[in-house]
């Protein structure tokens, strides 16, 4: 039977079962298409890296033997509508069946099940065989729980996978060595820094460019340094095994001005497109202590586990949970905008500064910069959760819904009410100086909580505290805070929230 496959741009799934079960007669389609680059604006990076992986895809595809139509933005038969494409090669062809995989996003899994609805020929879809859990196992797993502890799946996970378990017990005797993954960087252990690629992506540059895709951020065409195929993936993986794994628990919640990576691996883009399955990431990890546990001790693994095993699925699941209501969710009642620094790293605060012009120059920043720098930020200064949204999504490069959303609207902007989290990720400037460097170069001064000087995360903070309280009246991890708040001197108090107003209404001054 003449079969069509569609691929989709983060299916990059070289271990796919099609591919061991296909004939003469099965014919794969995979297209740059302006609905992916168009639905938010996009960092220049993500979209040639996506191209990039896409291209190579196809190529490794076409070197096994397979037939492979592969639209580029500028092919004369690309009509830019999916439906379209699609029909189009049915009727070119004489197509009898259409096949795609599950798409892992609300929109395009509706647009996809739409268009095999209206198609007059036999249609199926496949599991993507990604991810470790299937789309509606999480909400199974909490089924009329009202909360999602995130802890209690990734115990689930670690029995039900077998990872890091002895005897039905976890390894070590604990399950959660995260206390032990909070130290502060301060220039040692020196970071190995030979990682990244050297690729040029002139001709891909060039096709966005003429297609007139708006983007942002920075790019070197000729050192392209994010993995984009299966090979590169696997180079970074080594590296992250070999060099970095030794301190990745150790200085997870790290953050320096002038190392944008630290000790974290990179891996998120290889494996949001597929290109790498989590449980091999596991594994090699996994195998990799085994070998060196005279070097490498348990928490920087287990930490390293928890982040691919728990949360990368957590979140998934939590999306299939509760999509498509997700998305509108702003418990808080947020309604600000996102500074205009945001999209240029232009502010005097040096940590909002470094984080975002980190984020401008490699598409990338580590989890606690997106958590408790620029999110910690634009939730004290109210901003809507729409807004966070479309940034998070545009800037990173391992950015698609399912797993920025979650983490975005529901980790960083409590939107979602404590779905995610337990408690909202807000702190004043002591948490940022505990775990960076990025305080002894800023022109605010961390200790102040008043005057023109001090650090503005003080005081926004116990605004955020004095304004939004009554969210928090029931939830226990805010107690002693919110009873903090309750003892302070009502003219300090005033004080903070006068500052705290000034920097709400005019963040970009600051
Ligand atoms: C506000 C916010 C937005 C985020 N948006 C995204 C996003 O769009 N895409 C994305 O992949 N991650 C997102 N994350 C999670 C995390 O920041 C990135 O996965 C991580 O920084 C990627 O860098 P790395 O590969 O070097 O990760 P490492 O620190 O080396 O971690 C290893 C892997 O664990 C997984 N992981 C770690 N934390 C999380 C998490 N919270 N949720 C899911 N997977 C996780 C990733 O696959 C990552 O590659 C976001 C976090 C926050 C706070």
């Amino acid at each position: 039977m003449k079969t069509l496959r569609l691929i989709l741009g983060d299916q990059l799934n070289h271990h796919h079962s099609w591919y061991r079960n296909d004939s003469a007669e099965t014919l794969y389609f995979i297209a740059e298409m302006r609905q992916e680059t168009d639905y938010v604006c996009h960092h220049i990076q993500k979209v040639a890296a996506f191209f990039e992986a896409m291209e190579a895809f196809a190529g490794w595809l076409q070197s096994r033997g397979k037939q492979v139509i592969h639209y580029r933005l500028d092919h004369p038969d690309n009509t830019q509508k999916l439906g379209t494409n699609i029909a189009n090669l049915i009727q070119t062809h004489g197509i009898e069946k259409f096949e795609y995989q599950l798409p892992d996003e609300y929109r395009l899994d509706q647009q996809l099940q739409q268009l095999a609805d209206d198609l007059s020929i036999e249609t199926q879809a496949f599991d993507s065989e990604h991810f470790l859990t299937q789309r509606d196992e999480l909400a199974q797993f909490f089924n009329s729980k009202k909360s999602l502890l995130m802890e209690s799946f990734y115990r689930h996970m670690r029995r039900k996978h077998n990872v890091l378990m002895e005897n039905e017990e976890p390894v070590g005797g604990e399950w959660n060595y995260d206390k032990s993954n909070r130290k502060k960087w301060k220039g040692k252990p020196a970071i190995p820094h030979e990682r990244g690629f050297r690729k040029d992506v002139r001709t891909t540059l060039a096709r966005i460019e003429s297609a007139e895709v708006k983007t942002f951020g920075h790019i070197d065409p000729q050192h392209f340094s994010w993995p984009t195929t299966r090979k590169d993936g696997l180079k970074v993986l080594r590296h992250f095994c070999t060099h970095l794994l030794v301190h990745f628990g150790d200085f997870q919640d790290a953050m320096d001005p002038d190392e944008a990576y630290l000790f974290h691996s990179r891996l998120s883009f290889a494996m949001n497109c597929k290109l790498l399955h989590p449980r091999e990431v596991i594994d090699a990890v996994i195998n990799h202590w085994q070998q060196n546990k005279n070097t490498i001790s348990l928490n920087e693994v287990e930490g390293f586990v928890r982040q691919i095993l728990g949360w990368r699925e957590y979140m998934r699941g939590v999306y299939w949970c509760e999509m498509p209501g997700y998305a509108k969710l702003n418990h808080l009642q947020n309604h600000r905008d996102l500074p205009a620094f945001y999209w240029t790293a232009e502010t005097r605060m040096n940590c909002l500064h470094h984080a975002i012009k980190n984020s401008l120059e490699h598409a990338y920043a580590h989890h606690i910069q997106r958590l408790m720098i620029t999110g910690n930020f634009a939730l004290l200064t109210q901003v809507h959760p729409d807004q966070v949204d479309d940034w998070y999504l545009g800037i990173y490069i391992d950015a698609i819904e399912w797993v920025e959303i979650t983490n975005t609207r529901g980790m960083s902007q409590f939107a979602d009410g404590g779905q995610v989290a337990t408690k909202p990720y807000i702190s004043s400037g002591s948490y940022i100086n505990k775990m960076s460097n990025y305080c002894q170069g800023c022109c605010y001064d961390v200790k102040e909580k008043t005057g023109e000087h001090a650090c503005p995360f003080n005081s926004l903070y116990w605004n955020f505290l004095a304004e939004k309280h009554k969210y928090f009246a029931e939830n226990p991890r805010m107690a002693m805070m919110l009873s903090l708040l309750k003892k302070m001197d009502p003219e300090e108090l005033k004080a903070l929230q006068k500052r705290a107003h000034q920097i709400i209404r005019n963040p970009d001054s600051f």
